[in-house]
């Protein structure tokens, strides 16, 4: 990135993004073009939302968290049918009740979920959302993807999804600035009858400018060329590997919060992050602020209600068994700092017997 810039017009950049677009296809997992946009997440939401729907149409939302909402908060903003599946935060989407709702629903048009909630560190069975969606509708299935690709398998094309979406400062572990967005040939038929007001994100012109290795607008350059040795690290890493490291980073955070006496607020955790809720009488927020400012660890408190109630550690990216002993270990010594029993070493010790399996 501190390279200097290439022009976005000339060859070079051609074959950068050319080359990019086929390892985010690796990533995704999918035969269809990934297109990049140049906005943070939401945007990629966004353009989901408008080019494959039209105005009025119904959409069902699976809720549960934060991003999980969001979806509905889009389509609410574009006058779209709106209809929510609330799940309280923590909790992951039952495909039984996806079923019964889409055969109370009329004609639904598209239903979203975020694979990896990470307001909640929760997983949603995308797999089987994805079976009864296509079993009991012809609504279009939505994936947010932005803490799940890359870091657990969300197999587009295997699990016939309609859309997928990711950003780049997640597990690509670059910075913010693009977002991609998967279609499959089924969302691009309900494209020409898409009627919402767009300039920015239409997905049509970029399709035809990406098909050639260009984008419609000026890109984030600086973040392709990052993100172009991102997906070459991934790549080398290998799929499975890096669904590994991920996986296990995660079974050693959940281990050593636990072992702290925290509690895993997630029914069915995701690799991208762990979500603990602290002990009552403990101020997350403050745990959070003692382990930045004293430990030198940045990790995230909770969001919406339960911001001073849950600690988030993330391992998505590229994060190593070192990492999670660090984080666990500032967490112990935070966690004494706000008055908590703590056993120094009890959390550590959890980790790394965890990390190589004894
Ligand atoms: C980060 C994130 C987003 C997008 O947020 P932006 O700030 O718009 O990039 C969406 N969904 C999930 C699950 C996320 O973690």
């Amino acid at each position: 990135m501190a390279r200097e810039l290439i022009h976005h017009r000339g060859p070079q950049f051609k074959e950068v993004f050319g080359e990019v677009h086929q390892r985010l296809q690796w990533s995704f997992e999918t035969t269809n073009q990934v297109l990049s946009l140049t906005c943070s997440g939401t945007g990629a939401f966004e353009a989901a939302m408008i080019n494959f729907t039209k105005r009025g149409d119904t959409v069902i939302c699976i809720g549960g968290g934060k991003f999980g909402e969001r979806w509905g908060e889009v389509g609410r903003a574009y006058g779209m049918n709106v209809v929510d599946m609330p799940l309280p935060w923590g909790q992951s989407a039952d495909p039984d009740e996806l079923r019964d709702l889409l055969k109370k629903v009329p004609d639904v048009a598209m239903v979203t979920v975020s694979a990896s909630e990470t307001s909640t560190g929760a997983w949603h069975p995308v797999a089987e959302l994805a079976n009864v969606v296509r079993a009991h509708s012809a609504a279009l299935l939505a994936v947010d993807g932005i803490t799940a690709v890359g870091v657990q398998s969300v197999p587009m094309d295997e699990l016939g999804l309609d859309i997928l979406v990711s950003g780049s400062q997640k597990a690509f572990g670059v910075p913010p600035g693009l977002a991609f967005v998967a279609a499959s040939e089924r969302a691009w038929e309900r494209y020409p009858e898409s009627d919402h007001p767009r300039y920015y994100f239409d997905l049509g012109r970029e399709r035809r400018a990406q098909a050639k290795h260009q984008t419609a607008f000026t890109p984030a350059i600086s973040v392709v060329l990052a993100l172009r040795e991102a997906l070459a690290l991934m790549q080398d890493e290998g799929r499975q590997a890096l669904f590994e490291r991920h996986a296990r980073n995660a079974r050693a955070a959940r281990a050593g919060v636990e072992a702290l006496g925290l509690t895993c607020f997630a029914q069915r955790p995701s690799n991208a992050v762990t979500a603990a809720l602290v002990p009552e009488g403990v101020s997350a927020k403050e745990v959070v602020q003692t382990m930045r400012e004293r430990y030198g660890v940045t990790i995230a408190g909770g969001q919406g209600d339960f911001a001073d109630r849950l600690v988030r550690i993330g391992h998505i990216g590229f994060f190593d068994g070192s990492d999670m002993l660090v984080a666990i270990s500032a967490l112990e010594q935070a966690l004494r700092d706000q008055g908590l029993d703590v056993e120094l070493g009890k959390g550590v010790a959890r980790v790394q017997r965890e990390l190589i399996g004894v």
